[in-house]
């Protein structure tokens, strides 16, 4: 599937139309951010092994009976995704407390939450991507009941079938982002699943193994994702 005209450029990814109107090429960059754009860097082949892992995870989530917008990888960069009418929305699962929800209520990154928590944003880099409600959502009809109701149960059964997989391998899913979009009337997980979207930690020694190594300085930010990468995808 050839390339055609660029639709839109993200800060971590680019699409591109194809020859079928219903399906686009995701391509995935190098370049990260963070802190709403303040912080700006690159992870080198981040994006051949966000494209690896979000296909593996998209696969595996796809045989949990979640439909996603994955078609195939077209090769390192690329992935043939069908096109969606993306929701403005990000769904943040929590298992434990880290990240914004630490600094939202004062609170230690790391206590587990007694059951997880699913939080929506609106998407939206110049108001900070702010924390809302299904009623705002409801209210303003970015998506309807029967849509929230399938997506949660979407998010859920990802949470649960990701959260085993890295429990399996060593690893704490601590929290993670998700996209959804309409293809034809239908809702399905769009976006990515990668180290870029998701907090892991290394359950013996809590060592970070996600984007948080970019954000917070801590060093060997390439290697950690090499690493997960080798671990979700196998060695091919
Ligand atoms: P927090 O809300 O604590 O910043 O993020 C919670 C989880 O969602 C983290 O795993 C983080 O990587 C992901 N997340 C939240 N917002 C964004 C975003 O705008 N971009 C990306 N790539 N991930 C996000």
């Amino acid at each position: 599937m050839e390339k055609g005209p660029k639709l839109y450029e993200g800060k971590a990814k680019i699409l591109y139309e194809t020859e079928n109107p219903d399906l686009v090429i995701q391509y995935f960059k190098d370049d990260a951010t963070a802190f709403n754009n303040q912080k700006r860097g690159t992870i080198i082949n981040k994006g051949i092994v966000n494209n690896k892992v979000s296909t593996a995870l998209f696969r595996k989530v796809e045989e949990a009976g979640v439909k996603t917008h994955l078609v195939e990888r077209l090769n390192d960069r690329e992935m043939l995704v069908k096109r969606l009418e993306i929701l403005p929305l990000e769904v943040i699962v929590r298992n434990l407390v880290a990240g914004t929800m630490a600094r939202r209520y004062g609170l230690e990154e790391g206590i587990l939450l007694k059951q997880p928590v699913i939080e929506f944003s609106y998407k939206n880099d110049a108001l900070g991507d702010p924390l809302i409600t299904i009623a705002h959502v409801l209210a303003l009809g970015w998506a309807t009941k029967e849509e929230i109701d399938l997506l949660i149960d979407a998010t859920e059964k990802v949470n649960a079938t990701l959260t085993k997989f890295f429990d399996e391998k060593g690893f704490i899913l601590v929290d993670f982002k998700l996209e959804f979009g309409r293809h034809k009337g239908e809702i399905l997980l769009g976006d990515e699943i990668c180290q870029d979207t998701m907090r892991l930690w290394e359950k013996e020694t809590l060592k970070k193994m996600d984007k948080d190594r970019f954000r917070r300085d801590l060093g060997g930010v390439e290697d950690a994702y090499n690493e997960m990468c080798a671990i979700v995808c196998g060695t091919e």
